[in-house]
């Protein structure tokens, strides 16, 4: 049963306005049901997330998604979208923190989409769209290619794969946020090439706004910019991306 003060989500409470993601008492209560629900289905379906003790998940999944906020311009009515988003990272924690954002999650397991919808309908969130398929498909259809002001993906690939199945949804002077570990400078800039094929290129990399905030060592942010719409022949077919990057 949940009783001592750890499971009160201490970390969120104390660190997710310094992310730029300041919660309720609200939506505390929505990350509490969240985490509920994602240890029950992973403990019975597994493979949601390989975090299993809800401090981790607290820290690694709640605290690490809200930190994309301070790569967002978050203004009401933008839309994210969340590209293999698992679990629903980062998408999940920026839809309860921001109810203005308008969320689609993206996920190509139909096991994590049941999860997703279920979470979604559990913490009654008005603002979130759940799609069960692959980016190289969904992108190249009218209502989603080049339809949104934000892309994130967590985890997804390594960044020159990641940026072809993202990009194509991001308008065009819009903004793509890949969390990433301590190599991301030179990720970034190993992915330059395919960026620019693809018409975005890197800003920056956003450092945890202190170093004592309990993430995971080297946790960044990744920010990249589309500065031209991607051709057409962008994605390719589903598998392509990751067996070929650019
Ligand atoms: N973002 C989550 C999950 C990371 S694992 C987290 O950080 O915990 C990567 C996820 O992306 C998997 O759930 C996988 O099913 C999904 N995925 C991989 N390739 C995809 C694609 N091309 N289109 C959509 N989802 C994809």
């Amino acid at each position: 049963m949940d009783t001592g003060a750890q499971h009160n989500l201490p970390l969120l409470r104390a660190w997710a306005g310094r992310v730029g993601a300041p919660l309720t008492e609200r939506q505390i209560t929505q990350f509490l049901d969240f985490r509920e629900e994602l240890l029950a289905w992973n403990a019975r379906r597994a493979n949601l997330t390989a975090i299993t003790d809800p401090q981790e998940v607290e820290a690694r999944l709640f605290l690490e998604s809200l930190s994309c906020a301070a790569a967002l311009p978050v203004a009401a009515g933008q839309r994210l979208i969340d590209v293999g988003s698992g679990g629903g990272f980062p998408g999940l924690p920026l839809a309860i923190a921001f109810e203005t954002l308008d969320v689609t999650l993206l996920e190509a397991t139909g096991r994590k989409v049941r999860f997703l919808e279920h979470a979604v309908s559990q913490l009654s969130l008005t603002n979130v769209s759940v799609i069960h398929g692959r980016a190289e498909d969904l992108a190249h259809e009218a209502a989603h290619r080049e339809r949104y002001d934000i892309a994130a993906a967590r985890a997804l690939a390594p960044l020159p794969v990641l940026a072809e199945l993202c990009l194509p949804f991001v308008r065009t002077g819009g903004v793509l946020i890949a969390p990433r570990g301590a190599d991301a400078a030179s990720e970034a800039a190993g992915a330059a090439r395919a960026l620019a094929a693809l018409g975005g290129s890197a800003r920056g990399i956003i450092a945890p706004p202190d170093p004592a905030m309990p993430i995971a060592a080297g946790h960044c942010l990744v920010v990249m910019r589309k500065d031209a719409p991607t051709p057409p022949a962008y994605p390719r077919r589903a598998g392509v991306p990751a067996r070929r990057p650019l």
